[in-house]
């Protein structure tokens, strides 16, 4: 039976998964519900190993089936701290302020669609490793599973993963080689002046007119130091100083992010930061400390990898169905996945919404997965597979 088929059978039960997991959404690092819930359906359906608390909340399961390549498939499994605004739906959270608003519940449960139809066939050669990963949300789970040993206890050649993609149409994939998603740093700049009477300014050192000169002067690392044809965004997102109209604060707290595809670019970015900081600081009289840290590093998929991908979204649903992704500012940690092992990185489309709705986009607290393309991500990661560790 083809794989399409097959796994639209035991759609009723992918659906019923998706919503049981999205009822009980689990923060970074808090999902053991949910883990538990993967692991004992891997067991279930007759895995050859499952292994969990890796890098915290993680899980790993294994197929194995003769000898052939080893390679990985991921998820990501945890929720957002955010209250989900439609009261009637069916599976709404029931964890108040917790909420799959970015569609980790479908990630995770196309995975175990997946997972189930490779076990019941075989029909490939080699190691699969299932990855359903922790904090995919700002806390690096991606990076917690390979610190604790993920790569070094289950070996691959290649790592897929998938996100889902409001506005996209359903049923589409898009993956493009090279660069697809940003670094995100942060940053916090601490502005020491001196208060005094907002009617004697010259009595004291403003930290206000300083903040905004630096505010200003930032604006040039992309406009004036960064190369034309490279990407940079420096975006100054937070500015705290005072608290009524007639006195001049002590300090003044600035923080922002930073974002790049290329990390030399995002290093010079830095230097020129703390250049611009200093000067703006002794310019105005006043002390200036930058506090840096790096995020989440660029996601940069692998020709080879990405090319399968797209192979494999045109073989199975059609040439039509295969996107070009092109480059975002946002960030993901499958990015460190891809600093260890070849990949790509692909956005699943998730619809164009109903039409009460409309298109509801990620981290929106209305948003929610499209139960359609359960099959689809599920028939994906189970094609790809096959096409990877073909049967000898
Ligand atoms: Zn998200
Ligand atoms: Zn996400």
């Amino acid at each position: 039976m083809p794989v399409l088929n097959r796994i639209a059978d035991f759609h009723d039960d992918l659906v019923d998964w998706r919503h049981d997991i999205h009822r009980h959404p689990e923060l970074a690092f808090e999902e053991h519900r949910t883990a538990a819930l993967v692991a004992e359906k891997l067991r279930g359906f007759g895995f050859d190993e499952v292994v969990e608390d890796i890098g915290g909340t993680g899980v790993v399961g294994v197929l194995r089936q003769g000898d052939g390549p080893a390679i990985g498939l991921r998820a990501d499994m945890d929720a957002l701290p955010i209250m989900e605004a439609v009261e009637d739906r069916p599976h709404r959270s029931v964890h108040q302020g917790i909420m799959h608003a970015c569609g980790h519940d479908g990630h995770t449960t196309m995975l175990l669609g997946a997972a189930r139809y490779l076990a019941e066939t075989r029909r490939f050669s080699g190691t699969l490793v299932f990855i359903f990963q922790p904090a995919e949300e700002g806390r690096a789970g991606a990076r917690a599973m390979i610190e604790d040993g993920l790569f070094d206890r289950f070996p691959v050649s290649a790592v897929w993963g998938v996100h889902n993609m409001p506005g996209l149409p359903a049923g589409s994939v898009a993956v493009s080689p090279g660069p697809v998603m940003a670094a995100a740093d942060r940053f916090t700049i601490t502005v020491q002046g001196k208060g005094a009477h907002a009617a004697a300014p010259h009595l004291g050192r403003d930290p206000v007119v300083a903040g905004a000169a630096l505010v200003q002067a930032l604006q040039t690392l992309v406009s004036r130091q960064c190369p034309p044809h490279e990407t940079l965004v420096v975006s100054v997102t937070e500015f705290h100083a005072g608290d009524t109209f007639n006195v001049l604060p002590d300090a003044a707290r600035l923080g922002g992010t930073v974002r790049y595809f290329d990390k030399q670019i995002g290093e010079q970015a830095i230097a020129s930061m703390k250049r611009v900081a200093e000067g703006i600081g002794a310019a105005h009289g006043v002390e200036v400390s930058v506090d840096y840290q790096y995020g989440y590093p660029p996601t940069v998929n692998t020709a080879e990898e990405t090319e399968a991908a797209r192979a494999v979204v045109a073989e199975t649903f059609g040439a039509d169905r295969v996107l070009d992704q092109a480059p975002v500012m946002f960030a993901e940690d499958f990015s460190f996945f891809l600093q260890e092992k070849p990949g790509a990185y692909g956005f699943i489309g998730n619809g164009e919404g109903s039409a009460d709705l409309g298109c509801v986009g990620l981290h929106n607290p209305r948003y929610d997965f499209n139960d359609e393309i359960l099959t689809t991500g599920a028939t994906f990661f189970a094609r790809l597979a096959e096409a990877q560790c073909p049967q000898r």
